[in-house]
């Protein structure tokens, strides 16, 4: 199959998201040079909200992570970790991430000018809900810095949210909050928490919205814009001004819907991700779809940060629902059937799963999930093998060669 010329079409608010990003950062990196505001590194979906009701700036390694994979840094730094023994077989976040701190080399300082370095630390919080290798990446940290690591052991594996999972993960996060009090040295004010609470919801409720103009024919709207522009939702939420650049976003998706613009040249087929991007690799996977005529214009991973369950007047027991409920800790039959339902919503004509050698957790091929699916669906599914941040597990030349066979493949079930 001839490639066709490749046209993306660039958002104008990612320079919003950039500035947002830049803010973040260096409003950490002010706090932490100056002492004045107490600093807590979260995993991305750790209890957040209660961190801002005490006052903390909040720090995400995931998200540095990503960077040190954008950056292509990531390959080069991983062997660092190793060599203390951080296997080369676990999280390449944990691995890319240590290993970057071992060296002393941060993407930051070329991203946003003026910041030498990560933030410091008081306190790391997290929460299993994606994984283990969360807990053990803080416990390193913890015993780097001489501060505490302190977080909730969720369920895994789950099919229904009952109120018995609810209310363990309530209790846990309680237990969270007399510790975390000492380091703020102040008290959690519920009406601060509240208010984290709505401004998260709004947050998600924005960003859900945003995902959702994808389902619009052309998408304005490819999953490799969505893995840069979900910052905000991530390191945001709990803030207005993650909401008032999602509004942005927003308004200008609904243009191109309007205006009948794709975010592609041409999109002939649309295309479900499942897993972890490759961040080493958003320009050429991005490039390469295009090419094709084929979009990818919806994920489970841009997804994994709607948090429909959050309620301001129920600040606890809805965070805890909202963090159970999430995707990643689901059993395969609810996975089976959201991504069922993400199938139809987005109309889409095949689904890819990426097969992250260093992220089972992401990874939903290996107990046989596609083709339970597509017996189910007759939608046509690939598989390609790589990683989130190692780029030494991937073969650029076998994943485009794939690709492109899975397309003709498409192509084929269309005539
Ligand atoms: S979910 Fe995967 S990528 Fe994320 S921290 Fe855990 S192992 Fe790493």
């Amino acid at each position: 199959m001839a490639a066709e010329e490749v046209v993306l079409r660039r958002l104008k608010t990612s320079k919003d998201i950039g500035k947002f990003m830049s803010d973040y950062y260096h409003e950490l990196d002010a706090a932490s040079k100056s002492g004045k505001q107490k600093i807590a590194w979260c995993t991305s979906v750790g209890p957040a909200e209660i961190l801002r009701g005490m006052g903390f700036l909040i720090y995400f390694p995931e998200t540095h992570s990503a960077m040190l994979g954008s950056t292509r840094m990531a390959t080069e730094l991983i062997p660092k970790a190793n060599a203390i023994g951080y296997s080369p077989e676990i999280c390449s976040y944990l691995t890319a991430d240590i290993g970057a701190f071992l060296q002393g080399v941060t993407p930051l300082s070329k991203a946003f000018p003026g910041i030498e370095s990560i933030p410091g630390c008081d306190v790391l919080v997290y929460n299993t809900n994606q994984c283990r290798d969360v807990q053990d990446w803080f416990a390193w940290y913890s015993r780097k810095f001489g501060v505490p690591s302190v977080g909730i052991e969720t369920h895994r594996n789950v099919g229904t949210v009952t109120d018995t999972h609810v209310s363990s993960i309530v209790g846990q996060m309680e237990s969270l909050v007399e510790p975390l009090e000492k380091i703020a040295g102040r008290r959690l004010d519920m009406d601060e928490l509240k208010h984290a609470v709505a401004l998260s919801r709004q947050c998600s409720d924005l960003w859900e919205e945003v995902l959702a103009t994808a389902t619009a024919v052309p998408s304005p709207l490819t999953f490799f814009d969505g893995t840069t522009l979900m910052g905000p939702a991530v390191v945001g939420r709990g803030t207005q001004k993650a909401i008032d650049v999602y509004k942005l976003l927003l308004e200008e998706l609904n243009e191109r819907i309007a205006q009948g613009v794709g975010a592609i040249g041409e999109e002939k087929y649309r295309i479900y991700w499942d897993g972890m991007p490759v961040w080493g690799r958003l320009g050429p996977h991005s490039k390469l779809f295009a090419g094709l005529q084929a979009n990818v214009i919806a994920s489970t991973y841009c997804s994994s940060w709607v948090f429909s369950a959050l309620d301001p007047e129920k600040p606890m027991e809805s965070m805890a629902r909202a963090y159970t409920e999430l995707f990643i800790v689901r059993s395969d039959e609810y996975k089976e059937n959201y991504i069922k339902g993400k199938l139809e919503l987005f109309h889409c004509d095949g689904i890819i799963y990426h097969d992250a050698k260093t992220c089972p957790n992401n990874s939903n091929c290996r107990y046989g999930l596609p083709q339970r699916l597509q017996a189910q669906t007759n939608i046509p599914a690939l598989m390609i093998n790589g990683d989130l941040n190692d780029l030494r597990l991937l073969s650029d030349e076998q994943t485009k060669t794939n690709i492109e066979a899975f397309i003709e493949q498409l192509e084929e079930s269309k005539v």
